[in-house]
């Protein structure tokens, strides 16, 4: 990245032991817009932002545990001391993008409507039930059950959700809002529901910036949990149209319309890849497998991206909407399909992060 990072966090690699693919920290871009970047773009490995204005700044996102938010905003303090938060903005209600709030619960949290409904139900407890889950299945040595539980240990495990307060937005808007920074305008625009049901992006024309959330994931694999695709595609296709010349991404190193392109590819190949296979009638978990495994994905750029595994929710949450069912995969149902996930990860040896497998 040509950005400079001005608070480089001092770790030869990543939360999941992996040779990190650039520079985390604190970097500072163009008029006073700042990102916070966690290397590999992987499970937790959110970014986040700091716009400072005329004696007040806003902050975008938390990460997903105090531990972690707490070193940001250490890091952010030489530019938070003389210009305070005034607003933080939660681009979505995945907890890797909300739950350090309680650190900064005096000020006000803004996010879209349909965020907060998510966020309400969006809680620590379902990662540590995930884990729980992980050891009984990491202790039954048959039917692979403990490398699925060690998958899923994996995922938690440099994280300590124990200590996180629930803590969701006090603001909501729908469509969008103008804010004022330090009279700076910075626009809030919701284009969800598509990554979750209500996605939100952060554009600063004066800086010709955007903060897309998990609209944009840069050599990383992208999740749909919400959908329908049409709007995560409409989404990139307004990110086109704005005038951008740096984007952040929700997950991966920062980018440019080139980010936008890249996901708009993996989309695109994707919805074609599954409704091929839905004609056929096959089932969403055998499409999965059989289109990560197919030498025409290997052949692709996004074949090497972080948790190509990914795709066994991404395939489930296609099929149900092709098949008109709206409502987000969740309980037993979702348990079932990430365990499904965790057995295909096994099966593609160039999948990061490695130590989510036991090798
Ligand atoms: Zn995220």
């Amino acid at each position: 990245m040509k950005w400079k990072c001005i608070f480089p966090t001092h770790s030869e690699i990543t939360r999941f032991g992996e040779k990190p693919h650039f520079q985390g920290g604190l970097y500072k871009l163009e008029h006073d817009i700042y990102a916070w970047m966690v290397p590999n773009g992987s499970w937790g490995e959110s970014n986040a932002g700091l716009i400072v204005g005329k004696g007040e700044s806003l902050l975008i996102d938390t990460l997903w545990d105090i531990n972690y938010t707490q070193v940001m905003l250490q890091a952010m303090r030489s530019f938070t001391q003389g210009n305070p938060l005034k607003y933080v903005v939660n681009t979505h209600a995945d907890g890797d993008h909300f739950w350090g709030n309680e650190l900064v619960a005096h000020v006000e949290v803004i996010t879209s409507k349909s965020s907060l409904l998510e966020m309400m139900h969006t809680k620590p407890n379902s990662m540590l039930l995930l884990n729980k889950i992980g050891k009984l299945f990491s202790a039954i040595k048959v039917f692979n059950n403990d490398k699925v539980g060690h998958w899923f240990q994996g995922m938690t495990a440099p994280y300590d959700f124990k200590s996180v307060t629930h803590t969701p937005a006090t603001r909501t808007f729908e469509g969008e809002l103008t804010i004022s920074v330090g009279g700076r305008g910075v626009q809030l625009i919701e284009i969800g529901p598509a990554h979750t049901a209500g996605d939100l992006m952060v554009y600063i024309p004066d800086a010709k910036a955007l903060f897309s959330g998990d609209i944009l994931f840069v050599e990383s694999t992208p999740i749909i949990w919400a959908g329908p695709l049409e709007n995560w595609l409409k989404a990139l296709d307004k990110i086109m149209e704005l005038d951008v010349k740096i984007i952040i991404p929700g997950h991966g190193p920062i980018t440019d319309k080139s980010g936008v392109e890249a996901v708009k590819k993996y989309w695109e190949f994707v919805d074609k890849q599954v409704r091929q296979r839905f004609q056929k009638g096959m089932s969403a978990s055998k499409a999965a497998r059989d289109i990560v495994l197919n030498n025409e994905f290997m052949e692709q750029p996004f074949a090497t991206w972080n948790s190509p595994e990914r795709m066994m929710i991404n395939v489930h949450t296609l099929y149900r909407h092709i098949q008109g069912r709206k409502q987000r995969i969740k309980g037993i149902e979702l348990l079932n399909i990430l365990r499904k996930q965790a057995l295909l990860a096994y099966e593609l040896p160039y999948a990061q992060p490695t130590s989510m497998r036991m090798i």
